[in-house]
């Protein structure tokens, strides 16, 4: 369950612990390539396949990359360009079993305006 993988299978993920909630973004970006996203420290999520296999994009303020893999194009996994001890990244839910994001709340994050939670 904790183990995932983009749709070819180029990138793969193993989450240290099961998540207990995920966030689903409605910023410019995250509405248009989904999630829901959870949140680990970063350099605590095994990815296979990173950087080799994968392109990333970088916008706005640039403090991270948006990382997704170059032969299917599933994001896979957000994180810091510059990262701090204690700094967490982001990792698309999507790419897991799907029970694992049916076992977690799903908190709606206004990233588009506010910078709160909108539920
Ligand atoms: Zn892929």
């Amino acid at each position: 369950m904790l183990e995932g993988s983009c749709h070819c299978g180029a990138v793969r993920l193993t989450l240290p612990s099961a998540p207990d909630k995920a966030t689903d973004c409605n910023c410019s970006l995250c509405r248009r390539i989904g999630g829901p996203w959870v949140y680990y420290e970063f350099g605590t999520v095994k990815i296979e396949g990173h950087p080799e296999r994968t392109s990333e994009y970088i916008w706005g303020d640039k403090t991270l990359r948006t990382v997704r893999c170059t032969s299917c194009g599933c994001v896979t996994h957000w994180e810091p360009l510059s990262p701090t001890p204690g700094a967490k990244h982001g990792v698309n839910l999507a790419n897991f079993n799907p029970r694992l994001l049916a076992s977690v709340r799903v908190r709606r994050f206004d990233g588009a305006d506010t910078w709160k939670f909108i539920d």
